[in-house]
């Protein structure tokens, strides 16, 4: 009888807890401010950088937003161990009757030069065949690499090969001795974008990235013949550490408060556009998830942290200096997730080689079964603010969301408010919101994985590759980053 009693206790709290969610995607699902907040973020405080006035503001407006609804949070500052910030760019062609000004943008931590002129030689695709033919003409010379053409059908798949790209072509440029690199823009119609040097911080050389028609016109004019020359100044501020700040909102769990369950979304973007697909959209989207759970006075079993990251774009800076000041609270982590891909539909999560995650997510999403199929994808994936909670052996995800147009306006001018999918972040907002609440209130758990557990998952996937791209690597090995035991 006694156990019959408890049992029925325990129905009528899972039953509970299914009201709870139903309510919670009822009320996302319908009239929020999600959208109001975006357009806050994006039109009104614009491109945000971490280290800039735009990004302190952004910081300022998150923390007046938890606070109008009387949500818990802090905001916790971290040391961004470089800064930099491009003044200004320029580059002229020149040889036979050819003088051109061309539309040029260095990359993220490209070291900075003064009307450099070298000659400028047809790079390839920067290939070791590529710099076999150039020889010893390539050191000292602007080297000219051909991209493969980004768009909305190829999206991620074509940014992580660029990204793929960009580390191979760099280590060989460095190891010959380019003046710098002039990578061809991937995206047609004249568009150039930031993208990170491959080592981060860590680069020591000019790279710049010029736009598609007149670089594939420049190629044109090499391969027949023409002898140029570039004149390039990249006017940057580099160096010294500063303080950032993530806002971590914090909803205290009833039963299992030491238990957390933590979702971001990073705040700073890079200073083209206005970071409304990458990420302001998943920034606005968990704050309203936080709002809606508040006001309908919802009460999780387990703590449920909201993480608005910053120094994100600058190599992860903010989660890794994050897991760095809460050591001491991370066997007590039940999941960290990212938020990352725009506004593309929800179609799963990446679940990062953990084989027991992907039935309880597919649990989990039951409650908006009508917004599916859902399908979990079990790889690691490295790239955005998950990444430390991996190598801290911490059960983690990505949304696996559709392409859409992310990639195609990735770090460029044309990331703005009007490429959002606003019918699709309610959706995938609700879709969030009970993957959420299906980890705030479960009582299933997987163990933190051991550091050799972890060397097993790198070892048996292409993990390695994936952090050598992100510049991850070296601080992995040699235990400065991640698990140490
Ligand atoms: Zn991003």
């Amino acid at each position: 009888m006694r156990i019959a009693l408890s049992l029925l206790a325990m129905l009528s709290l899972s039953a509970a807890q299914a009201d709870d969610v139903d309510e919670l995607v009822r009320v996302i699902l319908e009239d929020t401010t999600v959208i109001e907040d975006l357009q806050e973020l994006t039109d009104t405080i614009g491109g945000r950088p971490t280290g800039s006035d735009a990004n302190r503001k952004a910081v300022d407006w998150a923390a007046d937003k938890f606070r109008e609804e009387e949500i818990a949070f802090t905001k916790e500052d971290f040391t961004m161990p470089f800064s930099w910030s491009e003044n200004s760019v320029s580059a002229t062609v020149t040889g036979g009757d050819l003088d051109l000004e061309l539309n040029v943008l260095s990359k993220a931590f490209s070291t900075g030069v003064d009307a450099l002129e070298a000659p400028l030689l047809d790079g390839g695709t920067g290939s070791e065949a590529d710099f076999e033919r150039l020889g010893d003409t390539a050191s000292g010379a602007w080297l000219l690499i051909e991209t493969p053409v980004l768009d909305d059908k190829i999206g991620l798949a074509g940014l992580f090969g660029e990204f793929g790209l960009a580390r191979d072509v760099d280590a060989r440029a460095l190891k010959v001795g380019a003046a710098g690199i002039i990578y061809m823009s991937s995206r047609p119609k004249n568009l150039v974008y930031r993208l990170p040097a491959s080592r981060f911080a860590g680069n020591r050389q000019a790279i710049l990235v010029m736009e598609r028609e007149h670089a594939l016109r420049l190629q044109r004019l090499l391969r027949t013949g023409h002898e140029l020359a570039m004149t390039a100044t990249i006017d940057v501020d580099a160096g010294d550490p500063y303080t950032a700040t993530n806002v971590i909102a914090e909803i205290p769990g009833t039963t299992r408060p030491d238990e957390i369950v933590l979702f971001g979304a990073h705040l700073d973007s890079w200073g083209l556009g206005t970071g409304a697909l990458d990420n302001g959209v998943n920034v606005a989207m968990l704050m309203n998830i936080a709002r809606q759970i508040t006001r309908l006075g919802l009460k999780p079993e387990r703590t449920i942290r909201f993480a608005l990251w910053n120094g994100e774009e600058q190599g992860l800076v903010g989660s890794w200096k994050y897991i760095e000041q809460h050591a001491d609270e991370l066997d007590n982590f039940i999941v960290g997730a990212s938020f990352d891909i725009g506004s593309g539909r929800t179609n799963g999560f990446f679940t990062g080689g953990r084989p027991e995650l992907p039935p309880l997510i597919d649990t989990y999403l039951e409650p908006v079964a009508e917004l599916g199929p859902f399908q979990q994808i079990d790889i690691p994936l490295v790239g955005t603010d998950n990444y430390d909670f991996m190598v801290q052996g911490i059960p983690n995800l990505i949304a696996a969301q559709s392409d859409a147009n992310y990639a195609s306006n990735y770090h460029a001018e044309s990331d703005t408010f009007e490429k959002v999918d606003q019918a699709q972040v309610r959706l995938n907002s609700a879709i969030a919101a009970a993957v959420i609440w299906g980890f705030a209130n479960d009582t299933d758990r997987l163990p933190r994985q051991t550091r050799a557990e972890i060397w097993k998952l790198i070892n048996s996937t292409d993990l390695e590759t994936q952090m050598r791209t992100f510049a991850v690597w070296d601080a992995w090995v040699k235990g400065e980053r991640g698990r140490n035991d």
